[in-house]
């Protein structure tokens, strides 16, 4: 298996290096840079096939490194994982609508680390099924030609909305996605409701899929964010 590439970008140098020696000793090759700057330079040269990024650099933050490399046609599609600050939502939120796949909160331990970048390799190796395609998830399965979801072999009762948010949570499963984002694309710019129409449509949807909703397994709630389809324990 070909050894895959890292970039990150962080001004402590403590940090930067325990990234770079634990992701190397798992057999990822890493670079590092002190500013969002050189790394945007070296994307030129060469593309990375995962980005983790800091948020307070000197120079350009991590937000706009995140934005130039969303808007550059060789990176747009490299997975990012940003490093945020304990507890700021504001800046979660913020880097996943600027098109960031993860995040980790810092301070984090190595093993945190090592599971999110292995999620992100794991999710992007794994091809998305076309629009015609059955997903299947557990004992999940979703017939996107016939809009019927069933659990188990039993067909379950789904109005639309619910099946086109089951089917984004899944297709982006171990994605977390922001109550706005999904609002957004599930009912549109247009829609003036509020982000708690994703909340009851989520209930609703466990009560379906889940075999104890008040204990979901498969759609967890990230508190403060949103919601992730679980793609951890489950074939
Ligand atoms: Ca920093």
């Amino acid at each position: 298996m070909s050894k895959e590439l890292v970039y990150t970008v962080e001004d402590e140098i403590h940090i930067q290096q325990l990234i770079k020696y634990n992701l190397e000793s798992n057999g990822y090759r890493v670079i590092t840079f002190d500013s969002g700057e050189s790394l945007l330079r070296e994307c030129k040269n060469a593309v990375p096939d995962l980005f983790i990024l800091d948020i307070m650099l000197p120079g350009i933050d991590g937000f706009e490194v995140c934005r130039q490399l969303r808007q550059n046609v060789q990176t747009k599609n490299v997975p990012i994982i940003m490093l945020t600050a304990k507890n700021d939502e504001f800046d979660k939120v913020l880097g996943l609508e600027l098109g960031a796949d993860d995040y980790i909160t810092k301070p984090f331990s190595v093993r945190e680390l090592l599971a999110r970048v292995k999620a992100i390799f794991r999710r992007v190796n794994t091809a998305l099924p076309s629009e015609s395609e059955i997903i299947k998830h557990g004992n999940i399965t979703i017939d996107c030609t016939r809009r019927e979801v069933y659990k188990d072999s039993n067909l379950l009762e789904m109005p639309l909305k619910e099946f086109e948010l089951l089917k984004l949570l899944i297709l982006n499963k171990g994605k977390v996605l922001s109550r706005d984002l999904l609002l957004e694309k599930i009912w549109g710019f247009d829609y003036y409701g509020e982000t708690r129409t994703v909340d009851v449509h989520i209930r609703y949807l466990r009560q379906k899929i889940e075999d104890d909703d008040s204990n979901p397994a498969y759609i967890e709630t990230v508190r403060g964010i949103g919601y992730r389809f679980n793609d951890k324990g489950v074939k």
